[in-house]
């Protein structure tokens, strides 16, 4: 039984490096805007991934990842190596919508597209950043969101191909 094993086949137009995310997925959006809310009177922090070429369609609870009131410590080392990941996504319970001096340094350290949700958390309190924290358009494409729950990020699954295969766990029966 393999030990890593790839979810999908990775496609020729997957997302690469180099390739911005324009859009993301209604039901994404609305998963980090009902996520953001819950946490009130914290910070809601996640990750964003694109399982489209240039669309944010996920969005990642990352394990370790602690809210405060005033900022969520993102716990980078715990995510993905994977080209599809395009950046992050917080609340402001303050309801601002711009990046704090914080989210700069952020920003510049990891990703592409960054999003900032403010509260109260209705539909059109949010912007996205690029890495230098220039305000961006994104597109909100897609149907609603449904039922289902937003995805945590479990680092069993994942899967890179530049690995190389974990030593099988010594037996004690030798
Ligand atoms: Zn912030």
């Amino acid at each position: 039984m393999p030990i890593f094993r790839p979810t999908r086949r990775r496609s020729p137009d997957a997302p690469r490096v180099g390739s911005s995310p324009k859009a993301i997925t209604r039901r994404c959006l609305d998963s980090a805007l009902a996520c953001a809310s819950s946490a009130l009177p914290n910070e809601f922090g996640g990750v964003l991934r694109s399982d489209e070429p240039g669309v944010i369609t996920d969005l990642l609870l990352v394990p370790g990842t602690t809210a405060g009131r005033r900022h969520a410590n993102f716990q980078l080392y715990m995510l993905p190596v994977d080209l599809g990941v395009a950046g992050t996504v917080h609340s402001h319970p303050s309801g601002a919508l711009h990046p704090s001096d914080a989210d700069l340094r952020l920003f510049r350290h990891w990703g592409r597209r960054h999003i900032i949700l403010g509260a109260p958390y209705t539909s059109g309190q949010w912007r996205a950043y690029d890495g230098n924290g220039n305000e961006m358009h994104l597109d909100v494409v897609g149907p609603p969101r449904g039922v289902a729950p937003p995805a945590t990020y479990r680092p069993k699954v994942v899967h890179r191909d530049s690995e190389p295969p974990v030593p099988p766990l010594p037996t004690d029966d030798e």
